[in-house]
C-alpha cells in the first residue's frame, strides 16, 4: 500500500484516464449487466439503447441475479462472479427485489456485498433542481452503521438485546472527505460536512478532524459544517447552498432520499458507487427499486437509468458522451409515453 510523505495510506483518486480503457481501435468498455427484477431489465434497456445512440461501444455480459433468481434457486451471488466482475470496466445494474424475498437477502448478500467486495466507497448522487442549481450528496459507501458490526443478546425473550455499532475508520472517512474535496475542485470550490458531531462525539469527531485536516490541503475549498437534522431543513428550504456535501453512510442514505424528492422524484435520482481507486470496476444503478407494481407494463420512467448510464460514461473518460446524454435527458423531462418511447426520444436528441 502506497504511502504518502506524512506517512499515510495515500489513494490514487480520480485518474484521467481510466485505467482499464484498451487502445482505442478495440474501444468497446466491458460492462456486466444486471437487468435484475421489476421494471430493471426494462430501464436498463432503455439506457443501453441511448448510449449505444451516443456512440459508445459497450461490449456487455449479462447476469440473471436478483430476487426473482432467488426464488428459482438460493442463488444471490458467487465469489466466482464477483471475481469475473473484477476484470470488467464497470456495472450497469437495474433493480433488485422482488416481493416473497425475506428481507436483507438481497440487499445483504447482492448489493452490499458488491459495495464491500469491490470497495466501492463513494456513493455519489447528483440533484437538479427546477432552475439552475445542481449539487452533489457523496455518502461514504462501506462503513458506518451498515458495516455489519453488532449482534443479539437472548434473542427472541423478553430480554432480547440488540446492538448495531457504527464503525468509523480514519481510513474510511478521510478517502471519501478527499474525494468530496476532489469533486468540490472540479465545480464551485465549495464543501459541506454534515454529521452530527454535538451527538455522536466519538464517529463525529473522528470525521470532523479528517475534514478540518484535509482542508488544509485544498485552501482553494471553501468549507462548511452541518448536522444532518439541520440539513434536512436545508435540503428543502435552501438547497442553494450547497454544492458538494460530504457524509457518512446512514446519514448519506437518508439524506440522498430526501434530496431525490426535492428535485424532481424518483424517476429521475441517478446513483453512481464508485471505486475511485479505481482498483475494479465501478456500479451505476438508478435509485428506484424494482416497482412490482407498474413492472412489465412499460410504464417506468427510464430517465434515472438513463442517467446513471451517463455518469458510467463520465467515470469511463466518456464526458463528451455522458454531457450529451444528460442534456438530452433534461430536453425529454415533458415527454410521455411508455418505457420504450421515453427512450425513443432521448436517443433522438443525440
Ligand atoms: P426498494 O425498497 O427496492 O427501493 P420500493 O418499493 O421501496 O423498493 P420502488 O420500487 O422504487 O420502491 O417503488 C416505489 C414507488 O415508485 C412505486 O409506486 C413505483 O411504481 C414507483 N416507481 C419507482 N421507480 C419508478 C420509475 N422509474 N418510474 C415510475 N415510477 C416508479
Amino acid at each position: 500500500m502506497a504511502l504518502d510523505l506524512r506517512g499515510r495510506i495515500a489513494f490514487p483518486l480520480l485518474a484521467t484516464r481510466p485505467l482499464f480503457r484498451r487502445n482505442d481501435v478495440l474501444s468497446n468498455y466491458r460492462v456486466a449487466i444486471v437487468g435484475g427484477d421489476g421494471i430493471g431489465p426494462e430501464v436498463i434497456a432503455e439506457g443501453l439503447k441511448v448510449i449505444e445512440a451516443a456512440g459508445i461501444g459497450l461490449e456487455t455480459t449479462e447476469y440473471d441475479l436478483g430476487g426473482s433468481r432467488y426464488l428459482q434457486d438460493g442463488m444471490v451471488l458467487t465469489e466466482d462472479i464477483l471475481d469475473e466482475w473484477r476484470s470488467f470496466d464497470a456495472i450497469y445494474l437495474g433493480a433488485v427485489g422482488t416481493p416473497g424475498v425475506p428481507p436483507g437477502v438481497i440487499e445483504r448478500g447482492l448489493l452490499l456485498k458488491m459495495r464491500f467486495d469491490l470497495d466501492l466507497y463513494v456513493n455519489q448522487r447528483p440533484f437538479k433542481l427546477d432552475g439552475s442549481h445542481d449539487f452533489i450528496v457523496v455518502r461514504e459507501n462501506t462503513e458506518g452503521a451498515y458495516a455489519g458490526e453488532g449482534g443479539f443478546l437472548r434473542k427472541g425473550t423478553p430480554y432480547e438485546i440488540a446492538t448495531q455499532g457504527s464503525v468509523n475508520t480514519r481510513m474510511g472517512a478521510e478517502r471519501a472527505i478527499r474525494y468530496g474535496f476532489e469533486l468540490a475542485k472540479t465545480r464551485n470550490n465549495h464543501l459541506t460536512l454534515v454529521h452530527k458531531t454535538n451527538v455522536l462525539t466519538f464517529s463525529g469527531d473522528l470525521w470532523e478532524r479528517a475534514f478540518n485536516e484535509v482542508a488544509e490541503e485544498y485552501p482553494e475549498v471553501e468549507t462548511a459544517y452541518n448536522h444532518v437534522d439541520a440539513a434536512c431543513i436545508y435540503f428543502v428550504q435552501d438547497p442553494q447552498r450547497y454544492d458538494v456535501v460530504v457524509t457518512d453512510n446512514l446519514f448519506g442514505d437518508i439524506l440522498t432520499d430526501l434530496g431525490g424528492a426535492v428535485s424532481g422524484g424518483i424517476g429521475l435520482a441517478a446513483s453512481a458507487n464508485l471505486n475511485p481507486s479505481r482498483t475494479g470496476p465501478s456500479m451505476f444503478e438508478p435509485v428506484h427499486g424494482s416497482a412490482p407494481d407498474i413492472a412489465g407494463q412499460q410504464k417506468a420512467n427510464p430517465i434515472a437509468a438513463i442517467l446513471s448510464g451517463a455518469m458510467m460514461l463520465d467515470f469511463l473518460g466518456e464526458q463528451n458522451a455522458a454531457a450529451k446524454i444528460t442534456a438530452a435527458c433534461d430536453a425529454c423531462l415533458d415527454v410521455t409515453g411508455s418505457t420504450s418511447e421515453i427512450g425513443d426520444a432521448v436517443a433522438a436528441k443525440l
